[in-house]
């Protein structure tokens, strides 16, 4: 009997013990696995007080620095203008030329048109609405020979054109809009009437460059509708050679007219520009303007 129940009693033991190993192993397993998780958890909490103290150093560094920038400086990147090229390049030292006729176009522009050609000169144009109107196929040669096609406004009288920056800005638009439907250009060149100074105010510049335009003035005058004779290229050209001496980093934007007593003068001046090595670019809206100062 006492056999019989030791014969059965081990097995059972056995069992028993291996149940019981197994038990220890999993719990053991099962511990060792919580600590393992809540030791991940000390780290991250760690790392989180790390992370958030960096942040906090850096928004510190932020406001130190954004505290240096002036206050100028802020209000003007505020006002700048997107509507231009972000970046203007210079549009060349002394020894480039921008030839640009004001006024035009003409019954005569075909003429002038036949000289520049024939000194092989690229100019820019800077044109009135009217004339663009009524010389059409003058207009569509100046941009198909390759020149440079820019706005001089509709009415050309200062009592209207400066009235306010609605007028300004107004008539350069109807001038582009004309320009536009004759040679499919939307230029935003422009040289108000008599130049900018004194007559463009403040507020008007303000207007044409919140409007797209950029306008350009000029720093030798030829004053060529003044005279009928060759003593206009004379004139110029000394002009020139003072720019040239006195502002040799600046390039040389000669005003002149698209009239019919300007084009004997042009021919003698251009003889003697080539002649002298200068070369001749058009103005486009990726230059820096010249403008008066
Ligand atoms: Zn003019």
């Amino acid at each position: 009997m006492m056999n019989k129940k030791r014969e059965i009693t081990l097995p059972l033991l056995l069992a028993k013990s291996l149940t019981l190993v197994l038990m220890c192993t999993l719990l053991l397993f099962l511990w060792d696995a919580s600590a393992e998780k809540s030791k991940a958890k000390e780290q991250m909490k760690k790392e989180t007080a790390n992370e958030q103290k960096a942040a906090k150093k850096e928004t510190a560094a932020v406001q130190t620095a954004a505290k240096k920038i002036p206050v100028k400086k802020h209000s003007e990147t505020k006002n700048t203008v997107i509507k231009q090229p972000a970046k203007m390049v210079s549009p060349g030292d002394a020894d480039t030329i921008y030839l640009t006729f004001d006024d035009g176009p003409t019954r005569t522009t075909g003429k002038l048109l036949d000289l520049l050609e024939k000194h092989h000169v690229k100019a820019s144009f800077f044109m009135l609405e009217p004339g663009i109107k009524k010389y059409q196929d003058e207009v569509k040669r100046i941009d198909k020979d390759g020149h440079s096609l820019g706005l001089h406004g509709v009415s050309h009288s200062p009592k209207l054109f400066y009235r306010s920056p609605e007028t300004v800005t107004g008539e350069m638009k109807t001038a582009q809009a004309a320009l536009r439907s004759v040679t499919g250009v939307r230029s935003s060149l422009v040289r108000t009437p008599y130049g900018s100074k004194p007559l463009l105010t403040a507020a008007e510049k303000k207007a044409l460059t919140a409007s797209g335009f950029i306008y350009w003035d000029w720093n030798v005058d030829s004053d060529d509708w003044k005279y009928k004779d060759k003593n206009v290229a004379n004139e110029v050209y000394k002009q020139i050679e003072r720019q040239k001496k006195n502002f040799p980093r600046q390039p040389i934007v000669v005003l002149m007219h698209d009239r019919a007593g300007s084009l004997s003068s042009v021919d003698t001046l251009l003889t003697k520009l080539k002649n002298k090595g200068y070369q001749f670019k058009t103005v486009n809206e990726h230059l820096k303007p010249v403008q008066f100062r």
